[in-house]
C-alpha cells in the first residue's frame, strides 16, 4: 500500500563509481585532445602564413628580377644599333650605367671579340684592377660565342672578381651580338653584379624581412641582399632562367618557427583552455558536492520513511483546504483505508456519517487558523468495517522550509483499547464502591439497630399505653382518654417518622445512583452525609462542627462517590476519638476552603491520637486496617475517587503542645475542582489541570 506521495530519491538509480570515473576520464581526455589540437592548429596556421609570406616574397622578387633584366637587355640592345662612333657610344653607355646601378661595366667589342671600348659604372670601384680583363675573358667569350650562334643575347656563368682590400664580388656577363644583315659586326658585353642586382631590384619591403641570395645547385651562395641572415625555417627557392645561365633565388625569412608562449593567439588559446579546465574542475567539484548532498538527502529520506513506516502512531497531513496530503501506514492500518483512498479527500471516509457535520464544522474552525488544543482532543473515527473507535488527535501547524504555513500535521492514537479498559475499571470501581457502601452499612448495623430501637421502643410503649387506655372501660370514652390516645398516636407517628428517616438515610446512602459529574454546592454535599455521620457521632458523644466559607463554593464531582469519601473520613475521625479522647474533646470539624480559583479543599479534622508512623506508611494500601472489624478499603477507595476527580488526598497529624511528641489529632484533606460561575448542575466537565498542592 503506497503510504506517501513524496517522490523517492532513495530509489532513483545511481550511476556506478567506475562509470562515473569513465565519464570523467573521457571528458578530461577530450578536453586535452581538443586543447592540443587547437594549439597545434594555431601553430600550423602561423607556420603556413609565414611560409606563404616567403613564397609571395620570392615570387614577387623573381618577377622583379626578370623585369629588370629584360629592361636592361633592351637598353643594352639600343647600344648595338647603327654602330655609332666610339665617343657617342661611350656617352650612351655612361648614361646607361648611371641609370642602372646593377651594371658595373659595358664593353664594346669588335667582331673578333676584342674590346674596342669599355665604360665603368661611376658608382662602383673598377672591377678588373686586381686581375686584368684579359685573364678573365673566358666566361665573356663563351657567352659571346653562344650569342653569335643564336643571334640573341646570352649570359655567361657567374664568376668571382676580386676587388681591392681582399673583397670581391660575383658577377655575370651578358653578351649581345650586333648584327647587320645576318653578319655579326661586333658585341656589347655588360657585366652585372649579382649582389647589386638583388639590392637594386628587390623591393625594400621584401629585403626588410628576408635574406635574398643567389645560390648554385650545390648550395654555394653567390650573392646576397636583405637581412644579414635568414633563420632558415621558412624558405622559398625560385629559378631565374636566363639564356645561357640558370640562377637559383633563395628567399629566407627572418621569421623563426612560431613559439608557444610569446605567441598571442596561442597564449589566448592556452589561457582559454586553462579557464575551461578551471571551469570544468569547478563544475566537477559542484557536481560531486551535489551528488554527496543528494546521497545524504536520499539517506535521510529513506531513514525518515523507515521511521514513519515503523511508527505505530498514525500520521496525517492536511493542506490549507483541509485535503489530506499524506498518511503513514500506521494511519492506514488504523482506519482500514489505503493511502490512495485517503489522499486528496476533504471529507475522509473514516468520519462516521452521523458526525460528518460536526467534524466539518470543526475543520472549518481549524482552517480559519485557530490553533488546535495543545493537549490534543479526543474524537471518534470509523474503520472500513463500520466500527467506531476513539482516537486521540494532536494537531500542529505544518510549516515548510520557507517558514510558510502550508497545512496541518496530526498524530492519531487509537485509544479504543485504553477506553474499554477504563470503562471496565470504572465499572469495577462502581461495584467496589457499592460493596464498600454495603460494608459500611453492615458495620453500622448495631448502630442502626440502636437508632431504630429507640423509636421502636417508644412506639411500642405508646402503643401499649394506648391499648391499656382503650382496655380500661371506665375511661374509654372520656374526653381525657381520647386526648391521651391522640397524643400517643401523634408520638407513634413521630417516632415512626424518625425510624423512617433513619432507614431512608441508610437507603439513600446505599442506593446506587447514576454516575455523573455535576456542580454541587459544598453544603449540599455535606448535608447529604451528615445524618449518617451524626448517627455515628451521637453514639460516642462526638460533636460535628462545620466550618464553611461564604459565599459557598460549588464543586464538580460525582455526588455518590464524594458522599462515600466524606462518610469514610468522618467515620474514621469519630472512631479515632472513640476510645482515647476525653468526652468534652470529642469534636470533629469539617472545614471547606476555596484555596484556589479552580480548586476547593475539604478537611476532616479530629482530636484523636493521630496516625502512628508505621500505620501512616500503609494508610492508603487496600485492605490495610488496624481495626478488628475494619475492611481496610476506606482510605484506598477515597484516594482513588479523589484522584479520578483530578484532586489529591493527603493527611497530616496535628502537632501537640510544644515539647510533646504526641499528636493531638489528624487532618485528612482532599481537593476537588471548583465549578466555574456559569456551571449548571449537570453536564459539567472536569478541568484538565494539575491540582493545586494541598496546603
Ligand atoms: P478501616 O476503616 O476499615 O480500618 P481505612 O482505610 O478507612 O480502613 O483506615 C485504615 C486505617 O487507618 C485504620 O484502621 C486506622 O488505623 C487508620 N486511620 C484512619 N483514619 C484515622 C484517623 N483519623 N486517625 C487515626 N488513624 C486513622
Amino acid at each position: 500500500m503506497p503510504a506517501s506521495t513524496t517522490p523517492s530519491l532513495a530509489s532513483a538509480p545511481r550511476p556506478s563509481r567506475w562509470r562515473r570515473a569513465l565519464l570523467w576520464g573521457a571528458l578530461v581526455g577530450l578536453l586535452l585532445v581538443a586543447q592540443s589540437l587547437l594549439v597545434w592548429l594555431t601553430l600550423d596556421y602561423e607556420s603556413n602564413r609565414a611560409q606563404e609570406q616567403v613564397d609571395a616574397a620570392a615570387a614577387v622578387s623573381i618577377g622583379d628580377l626578370r623585369r629588370a633584366l629584360g629592361r636592361d637587355l633592351q637598353s643594352l640592345q639600343a647600344l648595338t644599333w647603327n654602330a655609332p662612333p666610339i665617343l657617342e657610344w661611350r656617352a650612351d653607355a655612361s648614361d646607361l650605367l648611371r641609370s642602372r646601378r646593377e651594371l658595373l661595366r659595358i664593353e664594346r667589342r669588335d667582331a673578333g671579340m676584342r674590346v674596342e671600348s669599355a665604360v665603368s659604372s661611376p658608382f662602383h670601384a673598377q672591377i678588373f684592377t686586381q686581375i686584368p680583363r684579359d685573364s678573365m675573358e673566358f666566361e665573356a667569350q663563351l657567352a659571346c660565342t653562344n650569342a653569335r650562334r643564336q643571334g640573341s643575347p646570352s649570359y655567361s656563368r657567374s664568376y668571382f672578381v676580386p676587388l681591392t682590400g681582399g673583397m670581391g664580388q660575383e658577377v655575370v656577363d651578358v653578351c649581345l651580338p650586333a648584327q647587320v644583315a645576318g653578319e655579326t659586326t661586333g658585341y656589347i658585353v655588360a657585366t652585372f653584379s649579382l649582389a647589386q642586382l638583388l639590392n637594386e631590384v628587390v623591393t625594400p619591403e621584401v629585403t626588410r624581412a628576408h635574406e635574398l641570395s643567389f645560390v648554385e645547385g650545390d648550395g654555394t651562395r653567390l650573392a646576397r641582399a636583405g637581412l644579414p641572415r635568414g633563420l632558415g625555417v621558412f624558405r622559398a627557392n625560385r629559378v631565374l632562367d636566363l639564356p645561357g645561365l640558370t640562377l637559383q633565388l633563395r628567399v629566407d625569412s627572418g621569421t623563426g618557427s612560431p613559439r608557444l608562449i610569446p605567441n598571442l593567439t596561442v597564449a589566448l588559446v592556452l589561457s582559454l583552455s586553462l579557464a575551461l579546465g578551471v571551469v570544468v574542475w569547478l563544475l566537477a567539484r559542484d557536481v560531486r558536492r551535489r551528488a554527496l548532498a543528494e546521497t545524504a538527502l536520499a539517506d535521510a529520506l529513506a531513514t525518515r520513511r523507515a521511521m514513519e513506516d515503523s511508527l505505530v502512531t498514525g500520521l496525517r497531513a492536511r493542506d490549507l483546504q483541509g485535503r489530506i496530503t499524506y498518511v503513514n501506514p500506521a494511519f492506514c492500518n488504523m482506519v482500514g483505508f489505503s493511502a490512495a483512498e485517503l489522499i486528496g479527500q476533504a471529507t475522509p471516509p473514516y468520519w462516521p456519517p452521523e458526525r460528518v457535520q460536526e467534524y466539518t464544522a470543526r475543520q472549518q474552525v481549524r482552517l480559519t487558523g485557530a490553533p488546535p488544543p495543545r493537549e490534543g482532543y479526543e474524537t471518534t473515527f470509523m474503520r472500513r468495517n463500520g466500527e467506531r473507535f476513539a482516537v486521540m488527535i494532536f494537531e500542529a501547524p505544518l510549516v515548510d522550509g520557507h517558514g510558510q504555513h502550508t497545512g496541518w500535521m496530526s498524530t492519531a492514537l487509537d485509544v479504543s483499547a485504553q477506553r474499554s479498559v477504563e470503562e471496565l475499571s470504572r465499572q469495577q470501581q462502581e461495584r467496589l464502591q457499592a460493596t464498600a457502601r454495603l460494608a459500611t452499612v453492615g458495620e453500622m448495623a448495631s448502630l442502626l439497630s440502636h437508632e431504630l430501637n429507640q423509636p421502636l421502643a417508644a412506639i411500642a410503649s405508646y402503643a401499649t399505653g394506648s391499648l391499656n387506655l382503650m382496655n380500661d372501660e371506665r375511661d374509654a370514652d372520656s374526653a381525657e382518654t381520647r386526648n391521651l390516645l391522640r397524643q400517643a398516636a401523634q408520638r407513634i407517628a413521630e417516632q415512626a417518622e424518625r425510624a423512617g428517616r433513619v432507614i431512608k438515610s441508610v437507603h439513600d446512602f446505599v442506593r446506587r445512583r447514576e454516575q455523573a459529574r455535576e456542580a454541587i454546592r459544598v453544603d449540599e454535599l455535606i448535608d447529604s452525609v451528615l445524618p449518617l455521620a451524626r448517627l455515628q457521632a451521637r453514639k460516642s458523644g462526638t460533636r460535628i462542627e462545620l466550618d464553611l466559607p461564604t459565599p459557598l463554593p460549588r464543586v464538580v464531582c460525582d455526588r455518590t462517590m464524594l458522599e462515600q469519601v466524606l462518610l469514610n473520613l468522618t467515620r474514621n475521625g469519630i472512631q479515632a476519638m472513640e476510645t482515647t479522647t476525653p468526652l468534652p474533646k470529642r469534636e470533629l470539624t469539617i472545614r471547606v476552603r476555596q484555596t484556589h480559583e479552580r480548586w476547593v479543599t475539604f478537611a476532616v479534622i479530629d482530636n484523636g491520637r493521630g496516625v502512628p508512623t508505621e500505620v501512616a506508611q500503609r494508610l492508603f494500601t487496600p485492605f490495610f486496617t488496624t481495626r478488628p472489624e475494619g475492611m481496610g478499603l476506606g482510605l484506598s477507595l477515597c484516594r482513588t475517587v479523589i484522584e479520578q476527580h483530578g484532586g489529591l488526598l493527603d493527611f497530616q497529624n496535628l502537632p501537640g503542645p510544644a515539647g510533646s511528641a504526641r499528636p493531638v489529632g489528624a487532618e485528612f484533606r482532599f481537593t476537588l475542582p471548583a465549578a466555574a460561575a456559569s456551571h449548571t448542575s449537570t453536564g459539567a466537565t472536569l478541568p484538565r489541570e494539575t491540582p493545586q498542592a494541598l496546603p
